[in-house]
């Protein structure tokens, strides 16, 4: 087999949301949870999505897994590997974009590579190389508050410069408009200036079409699921894939059992859904403090859960508003909160899969990841989206049997996002 695409994602959402946006422009997508092993059961597919957890570990670490993540896909004969991020360019000056881009381009020997979290779909643009988030630059939108990747500059040539060995160049808007040659010539040019990278300006999805047929040149790229469709759409129009997406017949066969929200994202997008969730179905929310200091909060949740699930579905959030989660962080230091409340949040998804819930939602980003890694989930097929950027999964290969999942990053989804994610779910 070979694959049109090899996609290593930095997190478990943003795979999701990727291997949607695929599958959408029709291309038959597998997700993989974690590197796959040399005999995992890959189907006839154009593209493979590994997602990783890398976005928020130590740089060594996220750049040893996307470079196994790389073999592994080049093995199976991807022409092209994006390396997904996060459409808010999620990330510190230590990394962990600029180091993995590196060790990635050094293993495709390309001699620039091209990057662009710009998604407009989500209103993601990007111009000047200035990353904006709806009508705000990134410095001004919530992601200046985020707990584990505060962002405070807008401007990605910068913020790229300052993780990466590369000197970083921009492929301005007025570049990608004039069509693909053009950007192919921009490139020589900096590359030639000793560049190694460049940062590429999107507002429209037809700049992203410019662009991922310029970018399948190459053997790698950077960018989030905006760049997917463009290399997708490119796919496709190249006869590299042939547009036809899955077959979603066993994608909706119906598992039952319960159901259960889990929340671990403090992004103001989730708490207004769990606030909505509230009028419908029972909420637990968790203290904090008790839930770092062991794991009785855990307990307590789980025994809670036990008792109403029959009835139906229920919510557990440890999720809280800006000023509470800078109180926690203030006292146990931001990552060693944010690990202790994930770790907590998984050992809840397990307890409560073991007692036999089937259908299961989480919100958040790292908080999804904890999760599916304590399931020891393989693989997922792709269904029906609930939301933009947000698909239900169909567990491939875990020792659960037929499970459904919808893994949503903090910011992503309506107000009534969790009764959506139910109904969609049977
Ligand atoms: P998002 O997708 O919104 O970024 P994540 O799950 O990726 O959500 O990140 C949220 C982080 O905040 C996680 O590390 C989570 O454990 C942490 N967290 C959750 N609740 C709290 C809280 N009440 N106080 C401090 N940190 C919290």
């Amino acid at each position: 087999m070979t694959l049109a695409l090899g996609c290593i994602a930095d997190d478990y959402t943003g795979a999701s949301d990727l291997a949607n946006t695929l599958t959408r422009c029709g291309l038959r997508t597998v997700q993989t949870i974690g590197v796959p092993t040399e005999d995992f059961p890959l189907p006839e597919v154009d593209a493979v999505v590994v997602s990783l957890k890398s976005r928020s570990v130590a740089a060594t670490d996220a750049v040893t897994a996307s470079r196994a993540a790389g073999h592994w896909l080049r093995g199976r004969g991807a022409a092209h590997v994006l390396f997904k991020v996060c459409s808010t360019f999620d990330s510190t000056d230590a990394g962990n974009i600029g180091p993995v881009m590196d060790a990635l381009q050094a293993d495709s020997g390309d001699a620039i590579v091209l990057v662009t979290p710009a998604f407009p779909g989500t209103a993601r643009t990007v111009y000047q190389g200035n990353l904006f988030v709806g009508a705000v630059p990134l410095n001004e939108s919530p992601l200046k508050d985020h707990p584990l990747n505060p962002m405070h500059d807008a401007n990605l040539v910068r913020v790229l410069g300052r993780q990466s060995r590369s000197r970083i160049g921009l492929v301005d808007l007025a570049t990608v408009a004039r069509g693909t040659e053009t950007i192919r010539e921009r490139l020589a040019k900096l590359a030639g200036e000793g560049m190694r990278a460049a940062i590429i300006d999107a507002v429209f999805d037809a700049d992203l079409e410019t662009i991922g047929q310029a970018a399948l040149d190459h053997r790698l790229s950077v960018g989030a699921s905006g760049l997917g469709l463009g290399l997708a759409r490119g796919l496709v129009a190249s006869g590299k894939a042939r547009g036809e997406g899955v077959a979603t017949d066993s994608a909706q066969r119906e598992v039952g059992g319960a159901t259960a929200c889990l929340a671990g994202s403090c992004s103001q997008a989730t708490l207004e859904q769990i606030a909505d969730a509230e009028r419908t179905m029972p909420v637990l929310r968790l203290d904090p403090e008790r839930v770092i200091a062991g794991r009785q909060e855990v307990d307590r949740a789980v025994r809670w859960a036990r008792e109403l699930l029959p009835a139906g579905p229920v919510l557990i959030a440890s999720s809280a508003t800006a000023d509470q989660v800078a109180a926690v962080q203030s006292r146990h230091g931001r990552e060693a909160a944010g690990h202790a409340i994930e770790q907590a949040m998984a050992a809840i998804a397990e307890a409560l899969v073991e007692a036999g819930v089937r259908r299961l939602v989480v919100a958040g980003g790292e908080t999804s990841g904890a999760a599916v890694d304590r399931l020891g989930l393989p693989g997922f097929l792709v269904g029906p989206e609930i939301a933009p950027g947000v698909p239900v999964l169909r567990a491939v290969g875990g020792r659960h049997g037929d499970m459904l999942l919808a893994l949503k990053s903090g910011n992503f989804g309506g107000p009534a996002f969790f009764n959506d994610a139910l109904a969609l779910m049977r």
